[in-house]
């Protein structure tokens, strides 16, 4: 099956019927936008945060990881611009009550119209754009209401005003509920990195530049949320800051999207499946920021971002914080022969969405092959997973329980359990439970049968072939562990 839209159904039922991916709250109807891991979805999610977790911290000599609250004080929203500008204009349909995304509106009428017109939809866009840079939401809604763009459920273009919805998650700590007691959910993990950057800095000594990594939760109130774990309400990051003298970004952001995007292929996705979007409208607080996206079953989309962030958070947590953020810098300036001295460093950013990650593997992973003969229609739905990020490594299966065929497969099983997982399995034919391996993206099964108790051979069997061959049970172990390697 090609990357094309249908994929994206058959993969959210795969997901569901090998104990992948959930809905959150299934059987109270579920929760929109969130989604609960099962047993092998949890060993994706983990192989894929190792995966990262050690290209960045583990082959950066000065790169360390940290673990912030999702809780902060909540002046550090107001810092870094959050709660003042991290919103979408939105507008609610009177009769259908179903609320829009007011850029997203727009677009969807333009794709259309540009099919008879392509000239009025780009003026119609680059109305919007500007109308939207100058937060004219009067001006949107009378560009919705001149074209007549209706909902697309109740048909009628009956619009309420367009209003900003702020896309944190507001909570109350404490048991008083006051204003001054509201603080948010953490809408991206970076800031918990910029208000540690002292703190790692001056415990680990490190010298500029260095990078801070961390892996968390984010939540986003996100209003139109689609795609399975594309967009989601609750999520994970994996982001690095990493800080450097002013005035080298431009060459540390050339070194993060060439190591980036090698982290990318390092996952055996083929160059071809990616491309990099550079941001034209630039956030105010960046000199440069581009996409790195994926060709998703919807096509290419965002996941992952690299911003150039300038000295922009560190400054505003120094004027909000009354703290100075600066670096002594003692290397010598060759300008003019003394130390560079104090600064607030500059950020480059590396920010990839954990469950997109995941998408974008399961995408890539999922074949539905025919493996019909002229005799028998057959198939099979495989995972083919690079055996780093696969959720089981080797499934051992004797070809019965009796005989001591079970003893012997325990005893790979206990050799083998220490290096990685492995699934034990002595149910249903051979066939069957292959069958079952492949759908969970088990790159080796082996077979133990009445042979292994003779000469200590057993049965190989690789996932992406589905050859076999025959070799010394004491070989299983190693084998494996070079494909992990
Ligand atoms: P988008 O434009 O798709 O909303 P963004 O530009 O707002 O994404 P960033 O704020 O740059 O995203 O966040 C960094 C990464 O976090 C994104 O590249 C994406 O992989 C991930 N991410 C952001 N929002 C979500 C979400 N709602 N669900 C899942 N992952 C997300």
């Amino acid at each position: 099956m090609s990357n094309s839209e249908n994929k994206l159904p058959s993969i959210i039922s795969h997901c569901k019927e090998y104990g992948f991916i959930f809905q959150s709250s299934e059987i109270y109807d579920g929760l929109s936008a969130v989604y609960d891991y099962g047993q092998w979805g949890v060993e994706l999610k983990k192989n894929i945060k190792d995966a990262w977790w050690r290209s960045m911290v583990y082959m950066h000599e000065n790169i360390v990881g940290i673990d912030s609250a999702i809780f902060m004080h909540p002046t550090i929203w107001k810092a870094s611009g959050h709660v003042d500008n991290f919103s979408d204009p939105m507008i609610d349909n009177k009769d259908s009550k179903k609320r829009y995304r007011v850029d997203h509106l727009i677009e969807q009428f333009a794709e259309q119209l540009s099919i008879t017109n392509p000239d009025e939809a780009n003026a119609m866009l680059s109305l919007m754009e500007n109308l939207l840079s100058k937060d004219d939401f009067t001006g949107l809604k009378n560009l919705i209401e001149k074209y007549k763009i209706t909902c697309n459920i109740s048909n009628t273009c009956n619009w309420t005003d367009v209003r900003q919805f702020n896309l944190m998650f507001e909570t109350k700590l404490g048991s008083l509920a006051e204003e001054s007691d509201t603080i948010y959910l953490r809408p991206e993990t970076a800031q918990g990195i910029f208000v540690n950057f002292l703190n790692v800095q001056k415990t680990g000594r490190m010298k500029i530049p260095f990078g801070i990594a961390q892996i968390g939760k984010a939540f986003r109130n996100e209003i139109v949320a689609r795609g399975f774990i594309f967009r989601m309400r609750e999520f994970e990051q994996m982001e690095m800051q990493f800080f450097v003298r002013p005035g080298t970004q431009k060459e540390w952001y050339e070194y993060w999207k060439n190591a980036r995007i090698k982290w990318h292929y390092e996952l055996g996705i083929p160059p071809a499946q990616y491309r990099f979007h550079d941001h034209q409208k630039l956030a105010h607080y960046a000199d440069a920021a581009c996409d790195i996206e994926y060709n998703f079953p919807m096509g290419f989309k965002e996941v992952e971002g690299i911003h150039s962030r300038t000295n922009f958070d560190l400054t505003q947590h120094q004027t909000f914080s009354k703290k100075k953020q600066f670096y002594f810098d003692n290397d010598i300036d060759p300008a003019t022969n003394k130390p560079y001295g104090n600064y607030i460093p500059y950020v480059i950013e590396t920010s990839i969405g954990l469950d997109r990650a995941i998408l974008m593997t399961l995408s890539e992973a999922y074949t539905e092959e025919d493996l019909s003969t002229p005799e028998k229609q057959d198939s099979r739905a495989v995972l083919k997973f690079p055996a780093k990020i696969a959720p089981i490594k080797l499934a051992i299966l004797p070809l019965m329980k009796k005989d001591g065929l079970a003893e012997l497969a325990k005893e790979l099983m206990n050799d083998c359990k220490p290096h990685f997982l492995c699934y034990y399995e002595e149910k249903d034919s051979i066939g069957k439970r292959y069958r079952r391996m492949d759908a969970l993206g088990t790159p080796f099964c082996v077979t133990i049968d009445h042979q292994t108790k003779e000469d200590n051979t057993v049965t190989i069997r690789y996932r992406d072939s589905m050859e076999q061959e025959r070799i010394p049970m004491s070989e299983v172990k190693e084998k494996v562990l070079n494909a992990l390697n």
